[in-house]
């Protein structure tokens, strides 16, 4: 097993859609214990590939550590599929793309999920509470969605110095990150037109 890095606010991979699994490797298994072990490492109770860096159909939840979702097991969902969705309810998240920043945001409260386990066996299940926040969260980043996309445009400028400063990767955490590459600076080459 393997930890991963986690990409940070910002680089490129989170702002794009994920490609449908159509077949399960070898290596999407093993990436798959890697998500969960980079996940738990890092003290997140959910992980989309996305975030390590791949344009997979592939996420991850374990919440089996909080108040809320005490008893649960840890899940894994690929090509995820939102087939229902009920009530609306305001939820302050995180994400471990954007650390230390925690903003509320408005989601339907209870989801039908529509999905498909390592053997690619169709699954049909009802989540609401913590597990469907956390769910449509990593749903989300499988389409290039941050929740930081839902926050108003008040909230965001407010937001933009330490989103800045997280995207360049000045912010400690405890795993390790991918920041936005910063390019080279190149000289300005003097214009020579006339
Ligand atoms: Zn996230």
């Amino acid at each position: 097993m393997a930890l991963l890095p986690i990409y940070l606010y910002g680089t490129e991979v989170l702002k794009k859609e994920a490609q449908r699994i159509i077949e399960i490797t070898d290596a999407d298994v093993a990436l798959v214990q890697n998500m969960f072990e980079t996940m738990h490492e890092a003290n997140g109770i959910g992980l989309a590939a996305n975030q390590i860096g791949l344009l997979k159909q592939i996420l991850v939840v374990d919440i089996s550590d909080t108040e809320a979702g005490k008893g649960t097991k840890p899940l894994l969902v690929i090509n995820p599929e939102i087939v229902d969705e009920e009530g609306e309810v305001e939820f302050e998240e995180g994400c471990l793309s954007i650390p230390d920043i925690r903003e509320k945001v408005w989601r339907p409260e209870s989801i039908r999920l529509r999905f498909q386990d390592i053997n690619l066996k169709v699954h049909e299940k009802d989540f609401d509470g913590l597990f469907s926040r956390v769910l449509q969260h990593e749903i989300d980043h499988l389409n290039g969605i941050l929740f930081t996309d839902y926050l108003s445009g008040t909230k965001k400028t407010l937001l933009k110095s330490r989103l800045k400063k997280i995207s360049k990767g000045d912010i400690e955490t405890s795993y390790e990150v991918v920041p936005v590459e910063t390019k080279p600076k190149t000289k300005s080459a003097k214009s020579k037109r006339k």
